[in-house]
């Protein structure tokens, strides 16, 4: 069973648009609302028997449990007599807010994210529609439960012998967009480590850097966008608040985050082509394992810009038959990938490895992309020699790209 995503815009008439806004509307209030229980939970927790804070005032029995994404439903469900408006949006909808909150406390638990925040007006630009109707699809329309039909522009084709598992509905500056997740219930033979095999590690001087020596640098780009959406945002600051011009200003602020983000996906997608013209297998550093001990950005940097990219280059992979993997990144920057040895701690500046033990001499990054490159090997199995001369048992299939 796989799935791929399908983003098309939406051409919604003046009411679809309005019933678009007033439902995001009411998701946030949902969304906060269960936030904010949620944290009333966890302040009543923390708060010290000898030093309850005023702020802590209101008393939570001790054996209240912990609201949970089920229990958040089921008081959704009873709220909806109190709160009417609440009758307006399809409940699987709001049931999915709960869980996209539900999701933000998991990754805080797991994966050490902040405490989830409350979203301000206009913060919450998304809802999603877990299942669809019978025949969700004709030409150029979607039928959307509750909304009925919404035009859209048909950019590309859909596959037929899919499944349309859900639709998010998501406001951008430019416009409506609805991302199709179609699903096929059908098992694709995975690719088989073979072949010339590629390490990628996020790179500290470049973007990426690959075993073999290539390394992305950022595109100069992306800094004269960013300078330039530091003018716009000033421009609103000076602008009143709510005002005509105000709004105008922020209009265009929202624009340039939109154009950035897609600029920013078109270089990750041709980094990833460039990278699976390469090689027939990829092993990239699991960056859910990458902590802060690598005196790097924040773990909410990493997964902006490599999280998306590595989503990327995994689909790309996918698309050419190509095996992907990710594997255990820690200290990679601190292993000698020619003996193995473990060096000291890198600092920033150092820009080039250099073994004490072998005296191996290669770029930082090429070095820590090296090592991905054999603990993947290891994780399948086999050496890099062997994966190039396909000396392994189970020779794989001739791979097929998969016709999209
Ligand atoms: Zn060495």
């Amino acid at each position: 069973m796989f799935s791929l995503t399908y983003e098309f815009k939406l051409q919604p008439t003046k009411q679809q648009s309005e019933t678009f806004l007033d439902w995001l509307e009411i998701n946030r209030k949902v969304y906060n609302y269960a936030l904010a229980e949620r944290k009333d939970w966890y302040k009543s927790r923390s708060c010290q028997v000898n030093a309850c804070s005023l702020r802590s005032e209101y008393i939570i029995p001790a054996d209240t449990p912990r609201p949970t994404f089920a229990s958040q439903c089921k008081a959704l469900t009873a709220a909806k007599e109190q709160y009417l408006e609440l009758k307006r949006v399809q409940s699987q909808v709001l049931q999915q807010t709960l869980k996209r909150l539900e999701t933000a406390f998991v990754s805080m638990w797991e994966r050490n994210f902040g405490f989830p925040r409350f979203k301000k007006v206009g913060q919450l630009r998304s809802f999603v529609f877990p299942q669809l109707g019978k025949e969700p699809l004709k030409p150029g329309y979607i039928k959307i439960p509750v909304i009925g039909w919404v035009k859209f522009r048909q950019s590309r084709d859909i596959p037929t012998d899919a499944i349309l598992k859900q639709v998010r509905i998501i406001q951008r500056a430019s416009g409506w967009y609805a991302m199709l997740t179609l699903q096929w219930n059908i098992s694709v033979p995975q690719p088989m480590p073979y072949g010339e095999a590629l390490g990628v590690d996020v790179g500290l001087m470049s973007f990426i850097a690959a075993s073999n020596g290539l390394c992305v640098k950022r595109p100069k780009f992306f800094v004269d966008l960013q300078r330039q959406l530091k003018l716009l945002q000033q421009r609103v600051s000076h602008k009143k608040l709510g005002s005509n011009n105000w709004r105008k200003a922020q209009k265009k602020v929202q624009k340039l985050h939109e154009h950035i983000a897609n600029t920013r996906k078109d270089f990750h997608w041709k980094v990833a082509h460039q990278l699976c013209d390469q090689a027939k297998t990829i092993f990239v550093e699991d960056l859910n394992l990458v902590g802060l001990s690598r005196g790097m950005l924040g773990k909410h940097c990493l997964d902006a810009g490599w999280g998306q990219f590595f989503q990327i280059l995994e689909q790309c992979c996918f698309k050419h038959g190509i095996y992907f993997q990710k594997v255990d990144s820690r200290k990679t920057s601190q292993i000698c990938p020619s003996c193995g040895t473990q060096t000291g701690k890198k600092d920033l500046s150092e820009r080039v490895h250099v073994c004490e033990n072998c005296s191996y001499t290669t770029d930082r990054d090429v070095a820590a992309a090296q090592v991905v490159l054999i603990r993947g090997c290891a994780a399948v199995g086999h050496t890099v020699k062997m994966l190039a001369e396909g000396k392994f048992i189970g020779v794989p299939a001739k791979q097929e790209s998969h016709g999209f």
